[in-house]
Parts: structure tokens; C-alpha cells; sequence
């Protein structure tokens, strides 16, 4: 397995194609804009080789015996999936941020096993071989692989083949046979900068008209003909800041993928056409994820409930006083993790070896993914006082200035030394409108999704009919359509 180095060596041999405010990012483990992101994955190579998280972040490779990362691992029963949930939190416990260009592509390789197999066995094609020669070489490199689904989708009523840009969807223009080339785009893809390669899935489930559009890959990130673009997002200054500014050295980013005609090798190619089977791929994830995002939250959760405390003491207050807003921060952290366990348990393993979480709980999960960790975040800057809140504390430049900074000093001291002070308020800074902030309300899809699929999995006809039964109603009333 590979060291912290070998990693950050692994991304610098790679071709740069990465930008960001004009500018080409030679080497993303130095770049100020990308560095932070790399750091925070290079944090799981770390623990891999830490005996005390060893266990977390490996285990035993289903296809080789091997020891290997588990984010490169199948994930085959309940316990494993509940595994997968203990490591989420953990690694957010360990960089304070998102992990996300090793967890969705994680995603991505074990919803695609097991559409692989449905799809060998209903049509004849060779999907899972394929996948199974990429995951050995992928486990015994020790890559780490970005998960790209979500497509610029232009107007939102239409489907790909009736956008008036037909690239609004990532699409083969070509195919021959050795090879496919596809053109378009996927958008804000977390930490591509801290990637190897990309697994590439469909949006969403496709129609006959847009089979074109049906197609999954793996990549590697420095692919000819794929430009990527950095995303902006409000912490950047922080980030670019040394100092107490910017805690955790960690970081996450997201990407925009222009795919310019690249040229994907056929062996690395797990659908292309079989439009019947791209709403099977997309369900397959998400179920796996929305359990999983869970444990994320509920491990900034755990971050949140540990500097708000240290604010509180920090002011001269005790936790005592914020006890019922401590409690509430944790309900709701155990409330995500412990959704993502129950979707876990309740889920069935499918006939090519992945577990598969229960498709109605891993959606309720996302409901509450996308609203609890706000209602955390309002109590820890509450907790903190107006210097957590929007950053209302000057710099840490400042902070040491010759000239006025003992009066900077002097007047942010309270109960806690004030360098103790300021370095938990730009915690919460982080954690709560930062770059710590995991992405609750559209990571993993949005939440009005999650309520289609809730609406779909509610058993009406059993429940009209329990009710009938104990309101003693013999009639067969009419069937709505639901
Ligand atoms: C921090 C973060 C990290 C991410 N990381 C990744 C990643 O690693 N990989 C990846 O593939 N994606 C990633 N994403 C993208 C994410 O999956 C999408 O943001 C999400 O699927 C929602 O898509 P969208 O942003 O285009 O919003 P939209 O789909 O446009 O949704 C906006 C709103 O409109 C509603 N809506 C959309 N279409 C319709 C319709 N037809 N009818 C009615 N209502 C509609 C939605 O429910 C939502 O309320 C990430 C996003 C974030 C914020």
C-alpha cells in the first residue's frame, strides 16, 4: 500500500490539466489552491499505516486475499457497509473536512459491480470482467479514485436528446472497437485534484432517445482531451491564508470536467448504450451513499459538538450552560449515523456479491443529512459569539502586528488565553461555513430526489388496508393512481 509520499509523488508524475483563477496548477501538492485537498487525502494513506486506524481504513481484498485500502474494496455484507460508515466518520475526525475524491468513486466502482453483472447476464456483454481486471490493478496501485455522475443537465425539463446543446450530458460521439470517445461534461466533482482516476457513471436513467448518454468509464485524471477547472467557493481566501486563519491544513474542492472527444480504452469502458440500465447504476449509489453521508455529517457534528464546548469555556461559560443546545447537537449527529446503520442492516445482498442498503431508509437518511447539520451549525456559532460567526475577528497578521497587535491581543483575551480564543473561533469558521462543511443539501443528490424515491417506497395499498381491517371496512374502496 501506498505511503503519504508515494501518493503525493503519484500525483505529480501526472500530465497538469488542472486550473484555477486562470491559472494551470503544476503541481497540486503545492498549489495553494489545491494543496489543502491533497493533504486531507493524503490523511488516509496516513491512518492506513497507523496501527490504530489500520483496521478502519484497510482490509482484505475479496479478489487477491491482499491487504488493500478499504476504499478500494467491495463492500459484500451489512457489516461491511457499516464499516464503510465507521471510516466516514473517522476520516472527518482526522482532516476535518470531506474526503470525497476516494468516497464517491468507492460509490461508483460497487454500484457498478452490480449493475455489471445484471447486465452480463441479461444481454451477453463482458462488463464485469472488465471491472474486475480494473478494481485488482486499481487495489494493487493503491489509487485514489473521484466518482463523476452529475452532468451540467441544462433545462431541467428536458431530457438529454431534446436539449438544444446536445453536450449538456456527457455522451460517445464515437465508438469503434477498441475504443469509445465522449463529449461533454460533469460538474462539481469533489476532490478530482487529490485523484488518480475518475469513475464516471451516468446522471440518470435514459431512454431509448438518449442511450447515447448511457455510458460509465474510468479515467485517469490526466486523460488527453480532459480540462478541468477548479470551483471557487467563499473560504477560498481562508484557505490562502497561513497562520491560525486557516486550521485544519485540510481541504476539499470541487471540479468542473470538460470532456473534449477523449478517448476511452474499451477495457475500461462498463456501459455504453445500455440505456436500460442507467437508472439501475444511479439507485445503486445513491442507496449506498445516502447511507453512508450519514457518518460524514455526524463526524463534523462530533468536530462541532467538541469547539463549541471549547468556545463556551473559552468565554468563562461552562458546558452546563449550553447543555440543551450540546444535546440537541448530538441527537442529531446519531440521528444521520444511525439512519446510515439502520439503511445498512435493513439491505439485501445482490446476486453479484454488493450489499445493497435499503432504498427507503438511505433516502430518509438524506432528508436529514440535508437538514440537521445546519440546525448544528446555527448552535455552535450561537455557543461562539460573533467572532465564530462570519470570521468578525481580524487576521492572525494582524494578530502579531508590532504596532497594534497587543491590542488585538488584548481585547479578543477572555476566560482562554487570546490566541486559544481566536484558534477555536476560526474552527467554527471552518466548520460551519468553511471548507468543513460537507455538502449537505446536493452532495449526493438533491433532496427532493430523495423524497420521489421515499414517495415511491411507501406501501399505500398495505396501509389503506390495515386501516380498513380496524375500522371495519369490508369494501374495496377505488384505487387512486399514487
Ligand atoms: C459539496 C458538493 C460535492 C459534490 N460532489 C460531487 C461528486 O463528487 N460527484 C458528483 O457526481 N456530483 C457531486 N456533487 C453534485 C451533486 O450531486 C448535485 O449538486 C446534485 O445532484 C444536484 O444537482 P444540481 O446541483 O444540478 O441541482 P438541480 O438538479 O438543478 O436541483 C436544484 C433543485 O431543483 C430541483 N429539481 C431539479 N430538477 C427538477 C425537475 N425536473 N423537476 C422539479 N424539481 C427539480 C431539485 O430537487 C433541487 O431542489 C456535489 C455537490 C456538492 C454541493
Amino acid at each position: 500500500m501506498k505511503t503519504p509520499e508515494e501518493y503525493k509523488e503519484s500525483l505529480r508524475e501526472m500530465r497538469p490539466n488542472i486550473h484555477k483563477f486562470g491559472e494551470l496548477i503544476t503541481d497540486v501538492t503545492t498549489h495553494p489552491a489545491t494543496k489543502r485537498c491533497v493533504e486531507g487525502h493524503a490523511r488516509i494513506y496516513e491512518a492506513a499505516q497507523n496501527p490504530d486506524y489500520e483496521n478502519i481504513v484497510t482490509t482484505t481484498s475479496h479478489l487477491t486475499g491482499e491487504k488493500i485500502s478499504r476504499y478500494l474494496s467491495l463492500i459484500e455484507s451489512a457489516e461491511e457497509m457499516t464499516a464503510n460508515l465507521r471510516l466516514k466518520r473517522t476520516m472527518f475526525h482526522l482532516t476535518g473536512t470531506c474526503t470525497g475524491g476516494r468516497c464517491v468513486g468507492w460509490t461508483s466502482l460497487n454500484a457498478m459491480w452490480a449493475t455489471a453483472h445484471d447486465m452480463d447476464k441479461d444481454l451477453g456483454t463482458h462488463y464485469h470482467e472488465r471491472l474486475k481486471k480494473w478494481l485488482t490493478k486499481a487495489q494493487a496501485e493503491d489509487i485514489a479514485v473521484a466518482g463523476a455522475m452529475t452532468d451540467p443537465k441544462g433545462n431541467r425539463t428536458l431530457s438529454p436528446s431534446q436539449q438544444e446543446d446536445p453536450d449538456m450530458y456527457l455522451h460517445v460521439v464515437e465508438e469503434n472497437a477498441d475504443s469509445i470517445k465522449v463529449r461533454g461534461a460533469k460538474v462539481m466533482i469533489a476532490g478530482v485534484a487529490a485523484a488518480n482516476e475518475i469513475f464516471v457513471l451516468p446522471g440518470t436513467g435514459y431512454k431509448e432517445a438518449d442511450k447515447n448518454y448511457a455510458v460509465a468509464f474510468t479515467i485517469p485524471r490526466d486523460a488527453e482531451g480532459l480540462t478541468i477547472v477548479e470551483a471557487t467557493h467563499p473560504s477560498d481566501r481562508r484557505e490562502l491564508e497561513e497562520g491560525f486563519d486557516s486550521p485544519p491544513k485540510t481541504g476539499i474542492t470541487q471540479a468542473y470536467l470538460f470532456f473534449n472527444d477523449v478517448t476511452v480504452p474499451k477495457e475500461r469502458v462498463f456501459m455504453c448504450g445500455e440505456h436500460r440500465y442507467s437508472l439501475n447504476v444511479v439507485l445503486n449509489f445513491i442507496m449506498a451513499y445516502r447511507s453512508a453521508i450519514g457518518a460524514c455529517v455526524a463526524g463534523q457534528g462530533d468536530l462541532m459538538l467538541g469547539a463549541a464546548t471549547l468556545a463556551a469555556r473559552a468565554n468563562g461559560l461552562t458546558e452546563k450552560t449550553f447543555r440543551e443546545r450540546l444535546t440537541k447537537i448530538a441527537i442529531n449527529n446519531e440521528t444521520t449515523f444511525g439512519m446510515g446503520i439502520a439503511a445498512a442492516t435493513l439491505g439485501k445482498k445482490h446476486p453479484s456479491g454488493v450489499w445493497i442498503c435499503d432504498p427507503l431508509l438511505s433516502n430518509i437518511n438524506k432528508i436529514y443529512v440535508a437538514a440537521l447539520p445546519y440546525e448544528a451549525k446555527v448552535i455552535t456559532q450561537d455557543i461562539c459569539g460573533g467572532i465564530g460567526e462570519t470570521g468578525c475577528m481580524p487576521s492572525s497578521k494582524d494578530f502579531y502586528n508590532e504596532k497594534y497587535g497587543k491590542l488585538v491581543q488584548k481585547y479578543l483575551k477572555a476566560a482562554a488565553p487570546a490566541e486559544e480564543r481566536a484558534r477555536i473561533a476560526r474552527l467554527i469558521e471552518w466548520l460551519t461555513i468553511g471548507a468543513g462543511v460537507p455538502g449537505c443539501l446536493h452532495g449526493g443528490g438533491s433532496p427532493g430526489g430523495a423524497k420521489i424515491v421515499i414517495w415511491r417506497q411507501i406501501d399505500l395499498d398495505k396501509f389503506t388496508s390495515l386501516a380498513r381491517k380496524l375500522a371495519g371496512i369490508k369494501e374495496q374502496a377505488p384505487v387512486a393512481e399514487k
